[in-house]
């Protein structure tokens, strides 16, 4: 399917987004102080993890990051993203979760940092989110419950962020027939596979 928006919806889109990703920053500086938490020097790297993204809007986002870089580095990136795509089918063939270094990590730092999804900017801290399946709760990462060592740890509610995420993707897609189409998307996938609806 080609997927185009007008320029002016969706420059106005990306710029509330930039605004959504710093109040979720902030909300996360905020409960990962509240819990003592500090990424700096973290053996349990979660770039490693396997994350998928659900929403053009961010899609769209990080392909303006990219499409920022220098080309040198971001052909590099695009030939990791396509190893990485690979390795993680050959996981998943073996049934396997794929433990696999995220392709714009460079020797520990985000190379897109500016231009990272939600689950990059939320994972960590406890956090609850509140849907029409109930409360799905997420402890925070490993390093995370061993700080808590049995504390009740205040978990950030991500549903307010969430929400205002969905919110914008409907923003985007505007007054178009139907709704916008279902993403499931690592970040390796939507580097190789380029702007959505390519
Ligand atoms: S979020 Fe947790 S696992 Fe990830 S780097 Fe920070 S402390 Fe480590
Ligand atoms: S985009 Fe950045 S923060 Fe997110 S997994 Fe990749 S390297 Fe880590």
């Amino acid at each position: 399917m080609t997927l185009s928006f007008p320029a002016s919806r969706l420059r106005a889109t990306l710029k509330k987004l930039a605004a959504l990703y710093a109040d979720m920053d902030k909300a996360y500086t905020a409960a990962a102080s509240a819990a003592g938490l500090d990424c700096a020097g973290c053996a349990e790297n979660c770039c490693l993890s396997f994350f998928q993204h659900h929403t053009l809007v961010e899609w769209l986002y990080l392909q303006k990051g990219l499409a920022a870089l220098p080309e040198d580095r971001r052909t590099g990136y695009e030939r990791r993203a396509r190893e990485y795509v690979d390795a993680a089918r050959e996981a998943a063939s073996r049934g396997e979760t794929p433990r696999l270094m995220c392709p714009v990590n460079d020797d520990g730092l985000c190379g897109l940092y500016e231009h990272r999804l939600m689950i990059c900017r939320l994972h960590g801290v406890p956090n609850v989110l509140l849907g029409s399946m109930g409360v799905r709760e997420f402890p925070g990462c490993g390093p995370c419950q061993r700080l808590a060592d049995g504390r009740e740890l205040k978990a950030m509610d991500r549903t307010p962020l969430l929400r205002r995420l969905a919110g914008l993707e409907m923003e985007l897609w505007g007054s178009k027939p139907g709704r916008p189409p279902k993403v499931d998307l690592t970040l390796a996938e939507m580097i190789v596979a380029g702007p959505p609806g390519k």
